[in-house]
């Protein structure tokens, strides 16, 4: 079911870890960013844009995770892009049909895998890079590409609907989840990555993380502070007092506590290979 947040800009959430596929309504369709993850629940989307008579003209990911390189048939074959980054990650980790199946093995939660559809994903077109706007006919799409999450990782302001679609930041449910592999700094590029929302956000009504509750403007300030709260706790191996991390965190608290774990001990690990103190 489609749900508008904004004038012309809808999203649909999945089950799985209430991930947002946002809609922003163009001139002749639609720009569809993360599509969503079940088959059976971008077929419903699909069918919701048929009923509104609104084909996808142009599709995004945020970044080369799987969760955001999905695809169904029935939303057909318009332009899917990403960050050249991103793109060139997705060709090195999925540059084939075996690859996507070790993906499917390793990393979609086994009770979900049977039913993700893996034909359609990846299939981007990487735009130049330093490219400000989505090429499409709708309202101006800006990309705030930064270093953090995943390499290439993009945010997405839409201006005139006063709307942040924040990819994997700023989620009122996952902590950040750091860049560990081959990122010189990583701490360091989150927080830079955060500098930079926060000043592309400051008019912003609407904030919509890839995963979670949608957010008012209160809540873009609230969450950049709870995100660098956090990402200072993990620099500083501090346990941090943050409500996502602990049996307060509403479901799926366990996964994030591993999550946060893991960071702790592969920050631990690196900072051993290079020889900086803690
Ligand atoms: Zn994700």
């Amino acid at each position: 079911m489609l749900r508008q947040v904004a004038e012309g800009v809808l999203i649909h959430e999945s089950e799985f870890m209430q991930s947002n596929a946002v809609v922003v309504q163009g001139r002749a369709g639609v720009l569809l960013i993360d599509p969503g993850v079940t088959g059976d629940e971008i077929a419903c989307l699909a069918n919701d844009l048929r009923e509104l008579g609104q084909p996808v003209v142009a599709g995004f990911s945020t970044h080369p995770h799987w969760d955001h390189l999905l695809w169904h048939a029935r939303l057909g074959a318009a332009p899917r892009y990403g960050t050249a980054r991103c793109a060139a990650t997705v060709r090195d980790r999925l540059p084939d049909a075996s690859a996507k199946a070790r993906v499917a093995e390793h990393l979609i939660p086994p009770d979900i895998a049977g039913q993700v559809p893996l034909d359609l994903m990846g299939l981007i077109t990487g735009l130049p890079a330093e490219t400000a706007q989505i090429p499409w006919d709708g309202p101006g799409v800006r990309i705030v590409e930064h270093q953090a999450h995943a390499p290439g990782h993009a945010a997405l302001l839409i201006e005139e609907r006063g709307v942040l679609v924040a990819g994997d930041m700023l989620s009122d449910v996952l902590i950040p989840m750091l860049d560990l592999n081959g990122t010189a700094d990583p701490i360091e590029d989150y927080l830079a990555a955060l500098r930079l929302l926060e000043g592309a956000a400051g008019d912003v009504d609407v904030l919509v993380p890839g995963h979670g509750s949608i957010g008012g403007a209160d809540q873009v300030r609230a969450r950049i502070d709870q995100d660098r709260a956090y990402v200072h706790a993990l620099r500083d191996a501090r346990a941090p007092s943050d409500p996502r991390v602990g049996p307060s965190a509403k479901s799926g608290w366990e996964w994030v506590s591993g999550v946060h774990a893991g960071q702790l001990e592969g920050l631990a690990q690196e900072s051993e290979r290079d020889g900086t103190p803690g």
